[in-house]
């Protein structure tokens, strides 16, 4: 989390800092990076896409969402997390209250592997530094990374993701101070429902994140927690319980989401 950086309800990523004029600056750097990958041949992917799928969202989002690389539909469309993975995710940033425009989504490989095969580790490395300049310029919080591919990279581990989704890494990348939160890959739950309710439970911790930032990894950010929370503590991991997060009036009586009665967000 970046230092002296209060976690804001505003997910819209735009934090008081880079309000001024600071969308449109990010908007072209990101429009300009976009332009000069159009035509890369950094690895063998390219002989086999329609287009480079470079990203979506927000310039300047307090969320990024970072998966393993196009698929058919991307690759037809353009954009990332379109098919049915990609709706999942919509339903899932839905049910906390955010939608695609709020956040960022980009993949770990901007072209299609063939077949939809894993991304090679040559490939990676190839295609890695262009997600680094996307986070150098988008600055964001918090960066959710959708499966293993994503958190290998941006949380160098070899832990399963069966050990560390859900729990939080402060990192810093592209030098920007983040919080690496790793959660399955939506396609992992399109034909598995329990897949599908640990990531509505891991996305109710991450919207607790975006609100409390850092201090939700620490006991005195739990306690914040439990004093902010209208949530009774009888209700259970459900839609509209414990987990989910429920809109209240700010001071403009605009909705603003409460953090969710929860345990202290784990660190690994
Ligand atoms: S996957 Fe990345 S590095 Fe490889 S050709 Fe596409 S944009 Fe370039």
């Amino acid at each position: 989390m970046r230092p002296g950086r209060r976690p804001s309800a505003n997910l819209g990523g735009m934090d008081g800092e880079r309000k001024a004029g600071g969308v449109t600056q990010a908007a072209q750097a990101l429009q300009a990076l976009a332009d000069s990958l159009r035509d890369c041949t950094r690895c063998g992917l390219c002989g086999g896409r329609t287009q480079v799928v470079f990203g979506v969202g927000s310039p300047v989002a307090e969320l990024m969402f970072v998966g393993e690389g196009p698929g058919f539909h991307e690759d037809t469309q353009g954009e990332p997390f379109v098919g049915q993975a990609g709706k999942l995710l919509t339903e899932l940033l839905g049910g906390i209250g955010l939608g695609r425009r709020d956040v960022y989504i980009a993949n770990v490989v901007k072209c299609r592997p063939p077949e939809n095969r894993d991304p090679a580790p040559d490939e990676i490395e190839a295609c890695s530094p262009h997600l680094m300049d996307q986070m150098a310029i988008i600055r964001p919080r918090v960066v959710c990374t959708l499966g293993r591919f994503a958190t290998k990279l941006l949380a160098d581990t070899e832990l399963s993701m069966t050990a560390i989704h859900g729990k939080a890494k402060q990192r810093t990348l592209a030098g920007v101070d983040v919080v690496v939160f790793p959660v399955f890959h939506p396609a992992a739950a399109l034909y598995a429902p329990a897949n599908r309710q640990v990531l509505v439970q891991d996305f109710a911790k991450l919207r607790r994140l975006l609100e409390l930032g850092a201090e939700a990894l620490t006991p005195a950010g739990l306690a914040d927690a439990i004093a902010a929370s209208e949530v009774s503590p009888h209700e259970g991991a459900k839609p509209g319980g414990a987990g989910q997060v429920r809109p209240s009036g700010d001071a403009e009586g605009k909705p603003r989401p409460v953090a969710a009665r929860t345990e202290q967000l784990p660190l690994w």
